[in-house]
């Protein structure tokens, strides 16, 4: 509870064996509860009762560790103590007895060797490998589309070599990332994949992390809290995707952590990406781009009758192996009720129909498509999304046509086939080679709410892009071809969205890199965060309940967590949500 956000001061007798990161049982109001030893305090009160005894041998931080914990309750506005449980998996206390497997073979064989790109083709990647010998600092990788995955095997290469531990955090597991299956082909024994499995195994996998026995970790969001003795690589992989951003309470960016991390611990960070947010170019990080861009050519059109350029179907009828990026979903949207001419809404909310997997329904509430009006279920449908690319395309291509939907397991398109997909296609495949990749409908991109709808689509417009082989075609539909989301994705090089994307943010009161917050509380909540004279402030109330977005300078966030815990203790405050999807 962030009202209760403050650590307690216990006598720890010499003959309990625990220090700082042990968990110990404490008497707490006349209960004995758990809690964590943070460590020795001058502030000693007058009267202090003592730690009962040790609940567990294992220590769950050190000091470093502590400070990064720390700094997330701090910058997130988290409890310390939901900071700490949630850095670790759930104990299993009968591993922390048992002994440990560590891996079999440090010395695992390595496959031949791929030629070193970053010292020879990258511009900085010199000093990216000096400095994952032995130093510290902050780094932003836009990998060229074939070297995503060498890059990262590179980067944990060379921090091993220095006698280094690396992380490398992915931001998801299913399908496994490239990158990932890439640094457990290159690294074998010495990897802990840390995902899934029983709690037992996880539990044990965490154990044997902290004993130094695998020097590199590959997880998602938990896994940067990962204790590798000797850490020396932070490396975020698509650094951009939205996957990194812990949806739970306590709620954290994995690329703001890895960062703070890196300097409490000496060690690099690393972002890769080919589209990178505003957050991590805005970062100081030192770019590492390539020296000669691979970039396949990427053809600006016009979307001809239903979204089909003439273009697109004259390549369409000569592909073999292609990807079709549709962002909507379903066959169409309802427009006109069949039985009284009205314009199709939905009955229950008012919420626009769309036709999907074969069924008419609200895309706001969910409901069965039933017209407002007169409570019929037929409508006239406009055609447009992912189904009907399928059934169009299916009709042009002479290879088969595959689509891939919401709740379907992602895979790239086969030897001689062509796959349609929105967003969660898109997955890290690793460089496909495809002859042909279409980009949809890309100007539903800007109609899109939200902040970073924009990033993300161009990040996820990249990923597919680079998908094409160098010899392969690129063709994105668009009405507005001078835009510079747009122009990028023809260039490969985010540089010109971002320069019209950051003054955009600013604008609109989130500048890249302030922190935000989205507060929840009572009706008095708008004045009292008012009066903390935060950079933006936007509210909205109804039943007595107010929700506000502040947007903060980064200076001033201690000051802020301390007035939300006070006004969590005086219940103005119910939640605290930090760094919420605009
Ligand atoms: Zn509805
Ligand atoms: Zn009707």
């Amino acid at each position: 509870m962030l009202s209760l956000d403050r650590p307690f001061t216990y006598e720890l007798d010499e003959g309990i064996a625990a220090g700082i990161g042990s968990l110990v049982q404490v008497p707490f109001h006349g209960r004995l509860v758990r809690g964590w030893v943070l460590g020795p305090t001058e502030d000693v009160p007058g009267r202090m009762l003592p730690v009962k005894k040790a609940v567990s041998p294992v220590r769950f931080f050190d000091r470093s560790m502590l400070e990064v914990l720390w700094w997330v309750s701090e910058r997130y506005v988290a409890p310390l103590a939901s900071v700490i449980a949630r850095s670790y998996p759930p104990r299993v206390a009968s591993e922390e007895t048992a002994g440990s497997s560590p891996p079999r073979a440090s010395t695992h064989a390595l496959r031949p060797e791929t030629p070193p790109i970053l010292s020879s083709s990258y511009k900085g990647g010199f000093e990216l490998l000096t400095a994952l010998e032995d130093g510290a600092g902050a780094f932003l990788v836009r990998p060229a589309p074939e070297d995503e995955q060498r890059v990262a095997v590179e980067a944990v290469g060379a921090a091993l070599a220095g006698g280094r531990s690396a992380v490398v955090l992915v931001p998801e597991l299913e399908p496994l990332p490239a990158t990932a299956s890439a640094i457990l082909e290159a690294f074998g024994e010495r990897v802990a994949l840390f995902a899934g499995g029983s709690q037992r195994a996880r539990y044990r996998m965490w154990l044997d992390i902290g004993s130094g026995a695998r020097p590199v970790v590959v997880g998602t969001r938990p896994a940067v809290f990962a204790p590798v003795p000797d850490l020396g690589l932070l490396y975020v992989s698509r650094e951009s995707h939205a996957g990194h951003r812990e949806e739970r309470s306590p709620y954290y960016h994995v690329r703001d952590v890895a960062l703070a991390r890196s300097r409490v611990s000496g060690a690099l960070c690393v972002m890769s990406a080919l589209c990178p947010t505003a957050e991590a170019v805005t970062s100081g990080a030192v770019e590492v781009v390539p020296r000669r861009r691979g970039w396949p050519p990427v053809e600006v059109v016009r979307p001809g009758p239903e979204g089909r350029a003439p273009r697109l179907i004259s390549a369409l009828k000569a592909v073999r192996r292609g990807f079709l990026f549709e962002p909507l979903p379903g066959y169409g949207v309802a427009r006109v009720c069949r039985a009284c001419g009205e314009p199709a809404a939905c009955a229950s909310c008012g919420g626009m129909l769309r036709s999907e997997a074969g069924a008419v329904r609200c895309t706001v509430c969910g409901a069965d498509g039933t017209c407002a009006n007169c409570g019929a279920a037929d409508f006239g449908i406009t055609r447009g999304g992912a189904e009907r690319v399928e059934e169009w395309a299916r009709a042009i291509a002479p290879v088969p046509v595959r689509r891939t939907g919401p709740g379907d397991r992602p895979t790239p398109p086969g030897d001689r086939e062509v796959t349609v997909g929105g967003v969660e296609a898109v997955k890290d495949f690793g460089p496909l080679g495809l002859d042909l990749v279409g980009i949809l409908d890309a100007d539903q991109a800007s109609r899109r709410p939200g902040l970073a709808a924009r990033e993300r689509a161009l990040a996820t417009w990249m990923e597919a892009a680079a998908w094409a082989s160098p010899s392969g075609r690129v063709i994105v539909q668009t009405r507005h071809p001078g835009d510079p989301a747009v122009q990028s994705l023809v260039s490969g090089n985010p540089e010109r969205f971002h320069r019209s994307e950051l003054p955009r943010r600013a604008d609109a009161g989130f500048p890249a890199g302030w922190p935000v917050f989205r507060v929840t509380g009572d009706t008095t909540l708008a004045d009292e965060l008012d009066a903390l004279h935060p950079g933006t402030l936007l509210s909205s109330s109804a039943e007595g309940r107010t929700v506000c977005l502040v947007a903060l300078d980064p200076g001033s966030v201690r000051a802020f967590g301390q007035t939300m815990r006070a006004l969590a203790e005086r219940g103005v405050v119910t939640r605290v949500e930090a760094e919420p999807h605009l």
